[in-house]
């Protein structure tokens, strides 16, 4: 699952690896990938790449003439460069640029749902693309302070992961932020105190910035398919807690798993088990 540090780093690698490059072909073998038609693909042909830009969970492939290429990985995609061509029993790439010097920038995605899109866009089409314009703020580097950006009466858990109030946090990032701030992940963010708001803020660039800093010493090109994540929390229940020692919880949904520390974040409190609890009802 592709989040703020995964594809920040993906951008530089790559982004540093093809500017200057020429685009030589492009290809949307995905049914639903391509989701614009006005420029046609075509147009990529012998365009320059400027380099890659990112803007919460999204890329931003810049070409010359205003050209941008807006990708979103959704839950199961990833950009990747490639030296070769790929053959033709790839099935996971939706969309394929290749470059003039033979190699290959993908879109691909894993599992069976086509979810990951991209659209070709013009200057004017990017300015006013909405679902750029619909992001909130950035959580990294610097958000904005996260009182009035939260006032809201809804869990912390699911305002953070949405994109329109703050751009870049999934689900694994998610439990991680909350785990360093101690927060619970059902408190409200109406119900936030100012010193809450602060250590959360804290922890949100705190963490974004250790992922990265981490995937720069991983990483290089090309990015495997399976990203070597940095998790403390997220996926880690039934480990003991990396701050206290007591053990990691969760709580599991239909196709995700949130994960806390009883005793760092919830007062020892157990969370309900919403899977269980909807089965029940
Ligand atoms: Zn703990």
């Amino acid at each position: 699952m592709p989040e703020l540090p995964e594809v920040e780093i993906a951008a530089r690698l790559i982004g540093g690896a093809i500017a200057g490059a020429r685009v030589e072909s492009a290809l949307a073998p995905g049914i639903n990938a391509l989701r614009s038609y006005d420029p046609p693909l075509a147009a990529l042909e012998g365009r320059t790449i400027a380099g890659i830009g990112r803007r919460g969970k999204l890329f931003l492939v810049g070409l010359d003439d205003g050209l941008t290429i807006l990708i979103h990985l959704m839950s199961a995609g990833r950009l990747q460069l490639f030296d070769t061509r790929a053959s033709l029993r790839d099935r996971s790439s939706r969309l394929l640029l290749t470059l003039d010097d033979g190699r290959q920038l993908r879109l691909r995605e894993f599992g069976t749902r086509q979810r990951a899109w991209a659209k070709l866009l013009a200057a004017d089409a990017l300015d006013s693309e909405e679902t750029l314009a619909e992001l909130g703020p950035e959580a990294w580097p610097e958000p904005p302070p996260l009182g009035d950006l939260l006032d809201q009466p809804r869990p912390l858990y699911a305002l953070l992961r949405d994109q329109h109030v703050i751009a870049g946090i999934g689900r694994s990032w998610v439990d991680e932020i909350l785990h360093a701030a101690m927060l619970s992940p059902f408190k409200r963010g109406s119900d936030l105190e100012a010193d809450e708001a602060q250590r959360l803020r804290a922890a949100t660039i705190a963490r974004l910035s250790d992922a990265i800093a981490h995937y720069e010493r991983e990483l290089e090109l090309p990015i495997p398919d399976k990203l070597p994540m940095p998790l403390m929390v997220h996926r880690r229940n039934g480990e003991p807690c990396p701050r206290c020692g007591d053990r990691l919880e969760a709580v599991f949904y239909e196709d995700y798993v949130m994960c806390y520390c009883p005793t760092c974040q919830t007062e020892g409190k157990l969370l309900k088990d919403r899977r269980l609890s909807r089965l029940l009802k």
